[in-house]
């Protein structure tokens, strides 16, 4: 018998019907002689439509309260989930993250989780019970709830999976598995049977959101088989290990959109400096300087700063991730430019390289860079003669 734990992403628990359906997914887990530990999201939509109603109030919402009503998605999801299970005759109980013992650091909507006090879950898998734990939220050292940033419910299976010692930690999602890039916008991906932990970080800390970084974090430090899965149909999904078999020159390609270029002005030079750690700087003289940061950080600034800061267009971040990705800098750059994409800045790190264009240009510098980079015409061809030899 195995200790598996699931997760469940916000489609994939999206209606009452998609919540039967991952209620079967979980009896057959089951029955298979499994012990099942579950971590869900919210339905799908929720934790936006529950964020506009804060926004409605403030743009920047006070973090603790914001973090009591954004948590409350999930204690829906998991509720609903448990009446399915128990209604088709599973022992089955649903616990907040409280009751179940997550205990995370004090930072409201970033929070991180500092450990996970089993024993109430151990107690319920003891008595034959599926046991069904609310994704994204912990508490902190004085019980206040703590989310762990969008995405978080990845890293709660992830943890719940490394403190039980689980043999498998599943993500079922809306996709298959993990893609040469996000499916939903670029052409012709391709899905990839393994990839390694290393990569992995790199693609999700560059945009993949298929998984949430800590949770690669997390269930790289852990050792944790970690596997992403679709909750729509079966397969053997993506494993995300240590040494994969199969090693590609470029692994993916990351999009990271919805970013705000931002000039400052008039801004101290400790402040500065604070700015200068925390986001990619463009624009580096002293009195007047550029930044590029997410939209929910740039009304943040705006609080702070005010007038002192000015949000001059939208960018996105493409980032090419693999081995041999460093040499290949000078020719993404020079493909952008020859179809007339212009390029704000370019980075290159160990394992990646990234490129800042507008945000208008975003789906056609994806194309060119995952077809002339990552699935090109030449590994087509290596990959037919694998699959036929
Ligand atoms: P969930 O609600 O199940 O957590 P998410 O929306 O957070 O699902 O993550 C799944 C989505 O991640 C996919 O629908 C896809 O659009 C996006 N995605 C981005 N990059 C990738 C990638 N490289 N491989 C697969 N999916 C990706
Ligand atoms: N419901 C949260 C979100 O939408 C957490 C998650 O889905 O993982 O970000
Ligand atoms: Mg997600």
């Amino acid at each position: 018998m195995a200790l598996i734990v699931q997760k469940y992403g916000g489609t994939s628990v999206g209606s009452i019907e998609r919540i039967q359906s991952v209620s079967e997914r979980i009896i057959s887990t089951q029955q298979q002689g499994h012990n099942v530990v579950v971590a869900v999201s919210a339905m799908a939509g929720e934790t936006n439509r529950l964020m506009n109603l804060a926004n409605q109030i403030s743009e920047v919402p006070e973090p603790r309260e914001l973090d009591m009503l954004l948590s409350a998605g999930e204690q829906v999801s998991i509720a609903l989930l448990a009446m399915s299970l128990t209604q088709k005759g599973i022992k089955a109980i649903s616990l907040t993250a409280d009751q179940a013992g997550i205990q995370t650091n004090a930072v409201f909507n970033d929070a991180t989780i500092e450990y996970i006090e089993t024993d109430l879950i151990t107690k319920w898998l003891n008595k034959g019970y599926v046991v069904i734990v609310a994704g994204f939220q912990g508490r902190d050292r004085i019980g206040n709830i703590t989310t762990l940033g969008r995405g978080g419910s990845d890293t709660t299976a992830v943890a719940l999976a490394a403190a039980l010692n689980a043999d498998e930690c599943q993500i079922f999602t809306d996709v298959d598995g993990v893609y040469s890039s996000d499916p939903r916008f670029v052409s012709n991906t391709r899905r990839l049977k393994e990839v390694s932990f290393s990569d992995m970080h790199v693609l999700a800390k560059s945009g993949a959101k298929v998984l949430q970084e800590h949770s690669v974090t997390h269930a790289w430090n852990s050792s944790v088989t970690l596997r992403v899965l679709s909750s729509f149909d079966d397969g053997e999904g993506t494993l995300i290990c240590e040494n994969p078999k199969e090693v590609l020159a470029v692994t993916g390609l990351a999009l990271k959109q919805d970013l705000f270029l931002v000039e400052c002005e008039g801004i101290s030079a400790k402040e500065q400096r604070e700015l200068y750690k925390q986001y990619k700087v463009l624009d580096e003289r002293c009195d007047c300087f550029q930044i590029v940061v997410p939209k929910a950080t740039f009304l943040q600034l705006k609080l702070a700063f005010n007038t002192k800061i000015r949000n001059i267009s939208s960018l996105s971040i493409l980032t090419l991730v693999g081995d041999n990705v460093e040499g290949m800098a000078e020719s993404a750059c020079n493909q952008l430019m020859a179809n007339s994409i212009d390029i704000y800045q370019y980075d290159i790190e160990p394992k990646s390289v990234s490129v800042i264009v507008n945000q208008a240009d975003l789906q056609r510098a994806a194309e060119i860079l995952h077809k002339t980079f990552v699935i090109t015409e030449q590994s087509q061809d290596n990959n037919l003669m694998i699959a036929v030899s």
